[in-house]
């Protein structure tokens, strides 16, 4: 049963289309449910999107871009800024919303309000700092000048286990740019993403700038408009799988693309790295979300000599966890996203424990309602294992040992991912030799976290392509145009 905090929260959301800055019902009426992960009971309904309501959202975007792209830079980072102490304003009701739709706790909800709202902080600060350039030819009798414009109107498709900061971190660099856009979040974190639009709308946006459409029908609803050529750019974020779909159907046009996917990260701790400083940033790196993050600390790779005091020390941590409905004092663990999730990371500790791994802690589901995982460290993992090829998505650390240098590394970069690895070690030189040889796109040396407004975020192989985040970020939303002038 909601409180009635959080039964006010919930009727406060909008729960209709936000298309050309207006609320409307999806074509046919239909809607979508959303529930909470920690009672599986319903929260709401919200609008189920259909191809017509699709195509609408994306002619508004195109209408909007005509004179969107002229409004003055300054206009839109102001927007921008506003639309950031908005979130803070509200970030309460904001935190209390994420938490019962995606489980996370509180507080940690409250973090990623905090960090989703300074990317709007940020590109308002970029949006007025979109330069080009001018120089003279090498045989000085001409002149080469560029300059940024903005790519169009953009798709976005994001994940649910950050359900605000997934959109902000692509929105907000694509209005500093001048650019409007179609928001498809995931159907079971629609709200976060309907308030961020009511939130945008009491800023000021124009209308059709940002136009969210909440959809059941995922593939068929959003297949029509990455083939439209009135769509300039794709950003998504979610799993290799779907991202490697995404991009086959983006071909047809030759669109624009970036692709946060999916990750395995390594989490590397040597013989000489502050053991406490690495049961800290172990924590962070793999609970944070309750391991339903892509840059989850996946596997835990460490150093023999201290393997085993590493993964006491982490077990020890790790269960002392309390979990729990993250509405609820001092939880530190809320539930996984649903049975589905649930049932993956329930199978791979049984495929690792069947092929001999010890559990130190944890190891099994919660009884009763909801979709929760006991927190888990696992020791003595065969190579085998299928954790540590698959992305877990839950509160699962597998430690093994290594026994050099080498052996870490060639460990760390046997996946097809190349998101993020963690580095623990206080010999500079050896940080930097590893930090060299790994196939990631970022790195954490001797800290458990990376993610950061300011910062370019983002993965190599079949983590994806495109960064998010920092003066890079604001690059994926403009094109470059270059004018050959004839100077005699
Ligand atoms: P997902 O199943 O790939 O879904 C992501 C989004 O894509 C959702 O909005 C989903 O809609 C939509 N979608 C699914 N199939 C689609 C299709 N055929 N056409 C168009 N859209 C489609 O991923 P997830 O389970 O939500 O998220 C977890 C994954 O995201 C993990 O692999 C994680 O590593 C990755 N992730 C990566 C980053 C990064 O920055 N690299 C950040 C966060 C998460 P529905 O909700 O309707 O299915």
């Amino acid at each position: 049963m909601a409180s009635s905090t959080e039964a006010a929260v919930l009727a406060a959301v909008p729960k209709q289309l936000f298309i050309a800055g207006e609320w409307r019902d999806a074509s046919g009426g239909g809607t979508l449910e959303v529930e909470d992960p920690a009672t599986g009971e319903a929260l709401c309904e919200v609008a189920d999107g259909q191809v017509d309501d699709a195509l609408a959202a994306l002619g508004a975007a195109d209408e909007a871009f005509a004179t969107f792209r002229q409004m003055a830079p300054r206009e839109r980072g102001d927007i921008l800024r506003r639309a950031y102490d908005l979130i803070m304003e509200r970030a309460d009701d904001l935190a209390l919303l994420m938490t019962m739709e995606m489980g996370k706790p509180i507080a940690e909800s409250h973090g990623e309000i905090a960090y989703g709202a300074n990317f709007f902080r940020w590109y308002a600060e970029e949006a007025v700092r979109i330069n080009g350039r001018f120089t003279v030819n090498e045989a000085g009798s001409g002149r080469v000048l560029t300059m940024r414009q903005p790519v169009g109107p953009c798709l976005f498709i994001t994940p649910w286990n950050f359900p605000l900061a997934m959109g902000t971190r692509k929105i907000g660099p694509a209005i500093a740019a001048g650019c409007t856009c179609v928001v498809k979040p995931a159907k079971q974190t629609p709200l976060s993403m309907l308030m961020l639009a009511r939130i945008l709308e009491d800023a000021g946006l124009p209308a059709g700038v940002v136009n969210v459409l909440t959809a059941s029908s995922s593939g068929a609803v959003m297949e029509p408009l990455i083939r439209d050529p009135r769509t300039r750019k794709l950003s998504f974020t979610g799993s290799t799988e779907v991202g490697r779909t995404l991009i086959e159907q983006s071909a047809q046009q030759v669109l624009r693309v970036s692709m946060e996917l999916g990750g395995n990260a390594p989490f590397l701790v040597f013989e000489d790295a502050d053991l406490d400083l690495a049961v800290e940033g172990a924590l962070l790196a793999k609970m944070r979300n309750g391991g339903e993050a892509c840059t989850s600390a996946n596997r835990f790779h460490v150093a023999e000599s201290v393997a085993e005091e590493f993964a006491q020390k982490l077990a020890a941590a790790i269960g002392g966890l309390k979990v729990g409905r993250g509405t609820e004092d001092g939880v530190r663990v809320g539930p996984l996203i649903d049975e589905a999730q649930r049932s993956k990371v329930s199978e791979l500790v049984d495929d690792a424990v069947g092929r001999g791994a010890k559990v130190l802690v944890g190891g099994e589901r919660v009884d009763g309602a909801g979709y929760f995982y006991r927190p888990t460290v696992l020791s003595d993992i065969d190579p085998g294992a299928r954790l540590l090829g698959e992305e877990i998505f839950g509160p699962v650390a597998p430690v093994r040992g290594f026994r050099s240098e080498d052996e870490a590394i060639a460990a760390a970069n046997d996946t097809e991912y190349g998101l993020v690895a963690y580095v623990f070690s206080r010999d500079l030189n050896r940080a930097f030799r590893v930090i060299e040889a790994l196939d990631t796109g970022m790195i954490g040396l001797n800290q458990g976290i990376v993610s950061n407004a300011g910062a370019p975020f983002g993965g190599v192989k079949a983590s994806g392509f495109g960064r998010e985040g920092g003066p890079e970020g604001i690059e994926e939303y403009l094109e470059t145009k270059y004018v050959a002038m004839n100077v005699p």
